[in-house]
């Protein structure tokens, strides 16, 4: 690994890049983009074609008006989209060898190649260089670590071992341990206990089940820093894992598409303007419920020139006191996968739901919710599962007469409400507490 990289990435993105306003840093990124796009057009063939018709754009480097991509284009153009001259044929024999052998240290000279699941069933198959992961870990340590480089911290990152990326943060003064979510909880408290972490990085899912560890005393941590990554983040959640740590929880937005978000000083999270460029495709422009457009200007292997993410997104609306001008967020709602549709009272069509009303809808019938779970299993059933610290008849009442309530504010017919115990536990998999499981209906579309 080539330091250095990883050094100058860290010192520009904690040190270099301030922007004294908006304006600023759009220049910055229109300085950036119009780099980038000339590169892309060197390189890689999909771009060349799909832009044919776009010349005025790019000579003006009116990027914001060039056609959107998104994970379905980007992977059924695989071969010619990446600049490196990697067959999908190729990376998929590396990628599912790797999975079978949990050996992820294979490469395409210095390409790594990652998997994500789609929730749909298309997989996505990233493309990231040494370059780029050092970029990476730059990036992500200067906007994570608490002090600076030289001061000596002990991280542990819980996280489902899929690629190498993320073996890249190693440092001499930074001792990081790996945490496969795949392993049993026994080695996890092991593991914690000797090691105490000055900063933990996890699910939200997992870093709730070290709460109750240390509650329980099974293990007795000091973290500086908790970091939660990977899925959803909610506010029940937040609250818990805050009061047991007795520290502001912060957040970090990644996925395969890049290093997206994370949260400043005071706990907000800002979109990370100074590596992507993003735009908002409003789904609710009044309550700023948006889709996010992506320009990334700091990858070259797999470039990323608006690419609508299938996440929901909130924009927060009182600037935060940190004074950044990076788009900051009230919070990420989840993937459009999981809208919540009904029929409408009229007229027999199907109407739309965010997973925010359905999470308010919920903290709003009781205080007494420990722990829930909602998924719409089809337009006429939603199941709710509970943990609650009070009696659960009387929560359930409240919570029928919350969605009821909410379903008839949307003009949507009430659909029926089944219980269950609540009897999810941290895994590999991604926890929803809220999750649309009608496959194949809607495929995320809006309607
Ligand atoms: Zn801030």
């Amino acid at each position: 690994m080539n330091k250095l990289n990883l050094v100058k990435q860290y010192v520009l993105t904690k040190y270099g890049r301030r922007f004294s306003s908006k304006e600023e840093l759009q220049r910055f990124q229109q300085q950036k983009i119009k780099k980038q796009l000339s590169f892309v057009l060197r390189h890689s063939a999909f771009y060349r074609e799909f832009y044919e018709d776009f010349q005025n754009e790019l000579q003006e480097n009116h990027w914001e008006s060039l056609p959107i991509i998104d994970k379905s284009i980007m992977m059924n153009h695989f071969d010619d989209f990446n600049t490196v001259g990697i067959k999908m044929k190729r990376a998929l024999e590396i990628a599912f060898e790797a999975e079978r052998t949990r050996d992820f240290t294979a490469k395409i000279a210095d390409i790594s190649i990652g998997l994500s699941s789609g929730t749909s069933g298309n997989r996505g198959v990233f493309l990231v260089s040494d370059k780029e992961a050092e970029m990476w870990a730059g990036a992500v340590l200067a906007k994570l670590l608490p002090g600076s480089l030289i001061e000596k911290q002990k991280i542990a990152f819980f996280l489902r071992a899929n690629n190498n990326l993320y073996s890249t943060t190693e440092n001499g003064r930074i001792t990081f341990q790996f945490f496969d979510l795949l392993d049993d909880f026994s080695t996890h408290i092991h593991r914690l206990n000797e090691l105490k972490p000055t900063i933990i990085i996890a699910p939200p899912s997992m870093l709730r089940k070290l709460a109750e560890w240390q509650i329980e005393d099974k293990i007795l941590i000091r973290p500086i820093k908790i970091v939660s990554v990977a899925e959803v983040l909610e506010d029940l959640d937040k609250r818990f894992i805050e009061k047991v740590f007795q520290q502001t929880l912060h957040q970090v937005y990644q996925c395969t598409e890049g290093f997206l978000a994370a949260t400043c000083s005071h706990g907000t999270l800002h979109m990370n303007e100074d590596l992507v460029a993003v735009q908002k495709e409003y789904l609710d422009e009044e309550k700023g419920i948006f889709v996010p457009i992506l320009t990334d200007f700091t990858r070259t292997t797999q470039p990323i020139i608006r690419y609508r993410l299938n996440d929901i997104l909130i924009e927060r609306k009182a600037p935060c006191p940190c004074g950044s001008h990076f788009l900051a967020l009230e919070r990420i709602d989840g993937r459009c996968d999981d809208l919540f549709y009904g029929f409408k009272k009229v007229g027999g069509d199907v109407g739309v739901l965010f997973p925010d009303f359905i999470r308010r809808a919920i903290m709003l019938a009781s205080d007494h919710i420990l722990e829930y779970k909602v998924t719409q299993k089809d337009l006429k059933t939603i199941e709710v599962k509970l943990k609650v610290n009070a009696s659960s008849e009387t929560v359930k009442e409240a919570v029928i007469s919350e969605i009821t309530k909410l379903w008839n504010q949307n003009r949507l017919v009430v659909p029926d409400i089944h219980f269950l115990p609540y009897d999810l536990i941290p895994s590999d998999k991604k926890r929803k507490r809220i999750e649309n499981a009608m496959r194949g209906h809607f495929d995320g579309k809006i309607v």
